[in-house]
């Protein structure tokens, strides 16, 4: 049995923080325990925070859920986290890196996203050999395919500032000491169906691992693992970003938006009004040029992903 909350994330706007649920078909009876036992309370499956109690500066609160039903019963650990997240619609393509020295995918391109204080950085996951999951923006790195190669060899490489090639758990450690920029996680369809669901299954095992739903929106150009991540979160926010289906498609499946190339959507316009009639998020990629994210802020979607952050925040700050 897991147990799931819809949102792990507080303010001091709502005392309601999510409604719990777990995959049992059998009636659940939850308890809280754990630090936060004091500062949450549990009515009728609501996880709620009691105002009085909350330290304005604190970062996040961690708790543990107890769920019992039937004779089963598990204790699981969330991490509740202050939503001080930026609303700017910035997220660095692979971090920031072309205007500041960083390779792209580096540890170092997503503390340059967080201190420049976008709203999220992007990143890309592949799976080595031995199912390590590391960052990096092609199936081959310096003449290695990933997939065929064992993490030993892969951890070792360096990119071309000098930072050795990340792991997702060293990216994902490095982005979660702070919350103001989201992580947006893109999964790399891999050489096999099979690989591509089992790499979907480390990377969801490895969020709910490190407490980092609050954080993490997911991306996929893989429908299948798009699906497969909701199957094993049904609370993940997850974009899809092939460009070939439409909102209505994407809103009868419950994916959480599009996130799709610019071309696409200017081709498609109506897309980005039936998308927010729908409640889907909508994102373009990659937008670098000045004219092209005003043709987009214009039109209000929610978030751009760009290489070039610094003048795409010159426009939003107006
Ligand atoms: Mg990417």
């Amino acid at each position: 049995m897991s147990v799931f909350i819809s949102n792990h994330t507080f303010s001091s706007q709502s005392s309601e923080v999510g409604t719990l649920h777990t995959n049992s078909a059998e009636k659940v009876a939850f308890k809280i325990r754990g630090k936060g036992a004091k500062i949450f309370v549990i009515k009728d499956n609501k996880l709620l925070i009691v105002a009085k109690y909350i330290k304005p500066d604190v970062k996040w609160y961690d708790l543990e859920i107890q769920a019992k039903a039937g004779s089963s019963k598990v204790s699981q650990s969330f991490r509740i986290v202050n939503d001080q997240f930026n609303t700017n619609k910035v997220i660095a393509h692979r971090g920031a890196w072309k205007n500041t020295g960083a390779s792209e995918n580096s540890i170092a391109a997503l503390q340059h996203a967080i201190r420049m204080g976008c709203q999220g950085s992007e990143f890309d996951v592949h799976m080595s050999a031995d199912s390590v999951l590391v960052i990096n923006h092609d199936p081959t790195i310096q003449g290695l395919a990933i997939a065929t190669s064992p993490a030993s060899q892969l951890k070792n490489l360096k990119l071309s500032s000098g930072e050795n090639m990340p792991t997702l758990e060293a990216f994902l450690k490095a982005g979660l000491t702070q919350n103001n920029t989201k992580l947006i996680l893109e999964i790399k369809p891999a050489t096999d169906n099979l690989r591509s669901l089992q790499l979907a299954q480390k990377v969801v095992e490895m969020v709910k691992n490190l407490q980092a739903q609050a954080w993490i929106d997911y991306i996929s150009f893989d429908y299948t693992i798009c699906r497969e991540i909701q199957r094993l979160d049904p609370y993940a926010r997850v974009a899809y970003l092939n460009g070939d289906k439409s909102p209505s498609v994407l809103a009868a499946d419950k994916i959480w938006g599009f996130d799709y190339h610019f071309s696409v959507l200017q081709k498609n316009e109506p897309w980005i009004a039936e998308g927010k009639q729908k409640g889907l998020t909508i994102n373009a990629w990659t937008v670098n040029e000045e004219a092209m994210m005003k043709w987009f802020l214009d039109r209000r979607i929610d978030f751009i992903t760009t290489n070039e952050p610094e003048l795409l925040f010159k426009l939003v700050k107006k």
